[in-house]
């Protein structure tokens, strides 16, 4: 999972230059990130912003033909081999929220790195804290108009990579277990044979298909050029879900050999639960849903 979430935050900091970036900037960075000579990751949560944005406290200042940084990032994915963090700031007053937080494009060796955590899964990437002090970069590393960073943001579906790999976990915490419990004997028959346990093996395949039915919704909505605010929001709820929901099955379903590293199952529900709080933590999206619901057929 964090392979995907690296490729997915690498690719979101490319479509940021290919969607709001001026043809001098395509030209600059997008072939060597085509290629992944150069790898970008998201600078955009801090202590006191993580669902709420809006909250940074980053600013950058215009200087002549430079920009001054000065803040910090949190939970930076990947950091520790990028090239560049795609860095949102304030660059206006919080009475203009939404339209003060602008993009731009930090080279990642201007940064220190304050804390590493050690976290629950997704172990093979790490997400630091990393600090902004006195950072100068050119005026034409600013990314899309001044002030509409964030706005823009909503315009890109890149996070549709989310529920993609709760998809991913979903499915794979099923087949091992459908592999698993058709071997497995006790009481002379194979576990898989209790109706119990196939019950639970075909509500994890309709949990599989149901999340997997709404990513690809969103995604091929969001490719048409539609409105996706609700179908992304479902998307991510559900599918996030259904993976921890799959990996905590796959586990009971393993026994105590589950519960070990033997399987990869244990692994499965570590990564998991990192999907229902990145991207934004799902209450979150619940809201963002219901107010879309709402807005569709309330009076
Ligand atoms: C391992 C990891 C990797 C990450 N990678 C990146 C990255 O690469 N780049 C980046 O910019 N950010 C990244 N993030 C940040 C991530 O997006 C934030 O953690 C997330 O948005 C939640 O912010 P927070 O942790 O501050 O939680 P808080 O905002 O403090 O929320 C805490 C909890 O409060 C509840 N809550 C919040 N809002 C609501 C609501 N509206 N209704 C009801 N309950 C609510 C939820 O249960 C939530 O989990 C990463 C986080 C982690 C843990």
């Amino acid at each position: 999972m964090p392979v995907a979430s690296t490729i997915g935050l690498h690719l979101g900091v490319a479509t940021v230059i290919e969607r709001f970036g001026t043809d001098e900037q395509r030209e600059a960075f997008l072939p060597d990130m085509a290629t992944f000579e150069t790898v970008g990751v998201l600078g955009q949560s801090e202590a006191n912003a993580g669902s709420n944005k809006l909250e940074m406290e980053t600013t950058a200042a215009q200087h002549d033909d430079e920009w001054v940084l000065n803040g910090h990032k949190q939970w930076v994915s990947g950091f520790l081999n990028a090239d560049y963090v795609l860095t949102y700031a304030k660059t206006g007053p919080d009475e203009d929220a939404p339209h003060n937080i602008s993009a731009f494009l930090v080279p990642a060796e201007e940064f220190e790195v304050d804390e590493i955590w050690e976290t629950l899964g997704a172990n093979s990437v790490k997400s630091p804290r990393i600090t902004l002090n006195d950072i100068r970069v050119p005026a034409d590393r600013l990314i899309g108009e001044e002030g509409e960073g964030y706005v823009a943001r909503g315009e890109i579906h890149t996070g549709v990579n989310v529920p993609a790999r709760g998809v991913g976990i979903a499915r794979a915490a099923l087949e091992d277990t459908a592999a698993y419990t058709s071997s497995r004997e006790q009481y002379d028959q194979h576990i898989s044979d209790f109706q119990g346990v196939q019950w639970e093996i075909g509500e994890m395949a309709e949990r599989v298909d149901t999340a997997r039915l709404l990513t690809l919704r969103a995604a091929d909505r969001a490719d048409q050029g539609h409105d996706v605010t609700r179908e992304f929001a479902m998307a991510k709820i559900n599918a996030t879900q259904a993976a921890v929901d799959n990996a905590n099955k796959a586990v009971q379903l393993h026994g105590g050999l589950g519960y070990t590293t033997e399987h990869h199952v244990e692994r499965y529900l570590r990564d998991a639960k990192l999907l229902t709080i990145a991207g934004g933590p799902n209450e979150g999206h619940k809201d963002t849903l219901a107010k879309a619901v709402i807005e569709r057929y309330g009076e």
